[in-house]
C-alpha cells in the first residue's frame, strides 16, 4: 500500500508545484497564450552563478514573426546591481523579465548570466537562480507553513521561520488561528494583499536566489502598508541584482541604472540624477508622475 501510495502522493504534489509555478509566472508576466516549450540542450550544463552579472547582447525577440518586439536591447548588469526598466505600457518591459526566465528564446542576439548563454544551462537551474516576485502572490490552498516553504523543498522549519521573520510576517501568522497550520488561500483563510506579499516574500527570501524580478504594482496607492513592503523589497534585494519592472519612478529613484524603454528599444539610460539633467523623456515623466503625486497628497 505504502508502495503505492507514497508515489502517487509525491506526484500530486509535484503536479500542484508545477501547475501552481505556472499561475505564478503567468500572474507575473500577464501571459496572454502558453509560452513556447522550451527544451533543454542535450549537453546543457547547470548554471554556476558568481555574482549575478546580467548581459543582454543586442537581443531581439518577436512573439509572432511578423511583429518585432525587441528591436536590439544591449544592457548590462553588474553583479549585485539594482537596474529598474520604466516606459509606456506595451513598451517591453514585461517582455525582458519573460526572456531572462527564458519563457522564451531569444530570436537574436544572446542573454548571458554570469557569461553563461542561458540557451546552454538547464532550466531548472536557472529557475532556481531566480526569484520572481510578481504583482500579486497567488497562494496555495495549504497551510501558510506549506506557503513559504514551497519557496525550497526541504528547508527546516527553523528555516521557513526565520524567512517569515525577515519577511516581518512570523508575529502576524502566530496570531492565526491555527498559527502555521493555518489553511490560508481562496478556500481557507484570505489573507489581505500586504499579507500575501509577505509571505511571497517570505517563500523568496527562504529560496534566497541570487538574481531577483520585481515586477512592481501598477497602483498609485501611496500607503503605509505599501511603503512598508517596498521597505521589505529592497532589503530582500541587499547584496543580490535586482531587476524592477517599474511603473512608480518614486520607488526606483536610487536604482544603480534606469532604462527607459520605447517600442522595443532603449531610448534612455543612467542614474536618476543623470536622467534629469538630461532632460529627455525620463526627467518628462518624472516631471508629470511629481505633479500627480503632489496634487493625490493635496486631495487627502
Ligand atoms: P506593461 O507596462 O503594460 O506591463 P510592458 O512594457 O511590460 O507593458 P510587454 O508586456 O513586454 O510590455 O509587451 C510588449 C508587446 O508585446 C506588447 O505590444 C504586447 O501586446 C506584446 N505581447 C506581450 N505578450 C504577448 C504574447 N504572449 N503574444 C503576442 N504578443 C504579446
Amino acid at each position: 500500500m505504502i508502495q503505492i501510495t507514497m508515489p502517487l502522493g509525491f506526484l500530486g504534489t509535484v503536479y500542484r508545484e508545477i501547475r501552481q509555478s505556472l499561475v505564478d509566472m503567468g500572474e507575473m508576466f500577464g501571459l496572454l497564450s502558453q509560452p513556447a516549450e522550451i527544451v533543454d540542450r542535450p549537453d546543457a550544463a547547470e548554471l554556476k552563478v558568481a555574482g549575478g552579472a546580467i548581459v543582454f547582447d543586442d537581443v531581439r525577440f518577436a512573439y509572432e514573426p511578423s511583429r518585432p518586439i525587441l528591436k536590439g536591447i544591449s544592457l548590462e548588469v553588474g553583479a549585485g546591481q539594482r537596474v529598474a526598466l520604466v516606459g509606456h505600457s506595451g513598451s517591453g518591459k514585461s517582455t525582458i523579465g519573460r526572456l531572462l526566465f527564458r519563457f522564451y528564446d531569444v530570436t537574436g542576439g544572446a542573454i548571458r548570466i554570469d557569461g553563461q548563454d542561458l540557451r546552454e544551462v538547464t532550466q531548472e537551474s536557472l529557475h532556481r537562480a531566480i526569484g520572481v516576485v510578481p504583482q500579486d502572490t497567488v497562494l496555495f490552498n495549504d497551510t501558510v507553513y506549506y506557503n513559504i516553504a514551497y519557496g525550497r523543498p526541504g528547508a527546516t522549519r527553523e528555516e521557513v521561520e526565520a524567512a517569515a521573520r525577515a519577511a516581518k510576517i512570523h508575529d502576524f501568522i502566530l496570531s492565526l488561528p491555527e498559527g502555521y497550520e493555518t489553511t490560508v488561500g481562496e478556500r481557507g483563510l484570505k489573507l489581505s494583499g500586504g499579507e500575501k506579499q509577505r509571505v511571497g516574500i517570505a517563500r523568496t527570501l527562504l529560496k534566497d536566489p541570487p538574481i531577483l524580478v520585481l515586477d512592481e504594482a501598477t497602483s498609485a496607492l501611496d500607503t503605509q502598508t505599501e511603503r512598508d513592503i517596498q521597505e521589505s523589497l529592497r532589503e530582500m534585494g541587499q547584496g543580490r541584482t535586482v531587476v524592477t519592472i517599474a511603473h512608480r519612478l518614486s520607488t526606483i529613484a536610487d536604482s544603480d541604472l534606469i532604462v527607459v524603454m520605447e517600442e522595443g528599444r532603449i531610448l534612455e539610460r543612467g542614474t536618476h540624477e543623470a536622467l534629469l539633467e538630461a532632460g529627455g523623456r525620463y526627467a518628462a515623466m518624472w516631471a508629470r508622475q511629481s505633479a500627480e503625486e503632489e496634487e493625490a497628497l493635496a486631495a487627502e
